[in-house]
């Protein structure tokens, strides 16, 4: 009894992928899966942590997933609209800064705009309480990474010994990927 409680809880938290970087994910495996809109993580994920450079492989994975017919989305809880609107333009998608990931209202604004269900989406992002979270409430596929640095902020400091612990957890009760 307890233990599928635990396991219905961690499952919100239980990407169904996990790779390394951004530019590991196939996108062929993602348009046959039926994904169409790619919600992609700013910090960590995409740039280096607080960054507006985007590393050379980023920039061929966006422009292959654009040339393939997603649409690729960034989805930063940073407050910086300014940062999250250069890199969105450096690579020619759309960014969305302050989306207060694990809430589902942005992700849910955007698919019903574009008539898509979650089923259609992913979100690919470094952070299991943010935005793994965000996309298992929402019903979306998700997509862990390795964090690209060492996160300076303070919360981070805070959450990733967290998520550690939980990968552990997760991967104990053989329900990581
Ligand atoms: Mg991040």
């Amino acid at each position: 009894m307890t233990y599928s409680i635990l396991r219905r809880l961690l499952s919100f938290v239980c990407p169904d992928q996990c790779v390394c970087k951004i530019s590991d994910v196939s996108l062929t495996e993602l348009w046959k899966s039926g994904v169409r809109v790619i919600f992609v993580d700013l910090d960590n994920t995409l740039t280096a942590w607080g960054s507006q450079e985007i590393s050379q492989p980023v920039k061929h994975w966006v422009e292959e997933a654009k040339a393939k017919g997603f649409q690729v989305v960034i989805v930063s809880n940073a407050g910086f609209r300014r940062r999250v609107a250069q890199v969105a333009k450096a690579l020619g998608i759309i960014g969305i800064a302050a989306a207060g990931k694990p809430r589902r209202y942005v992700f849910r604004r955007y698919l019903e705009w574009k008539k898509l269900t979650p089923e259609q989406a992913v979100m690919i992002g470094d952070q299991l309480f943010t935005d793994i979270l965000a996309a298992k409430r929402a019903g979306m596929k998700a997509i862990l990474v390795e964090p690209l640095t060492d996160r300076k902020f303070i919360t981070g400091r805070i959450q990733r010994p967290l998520e550690l612990i939980t990968i552990k957890i997760l991967r104990r009760m053989n329900l990581m990927p």
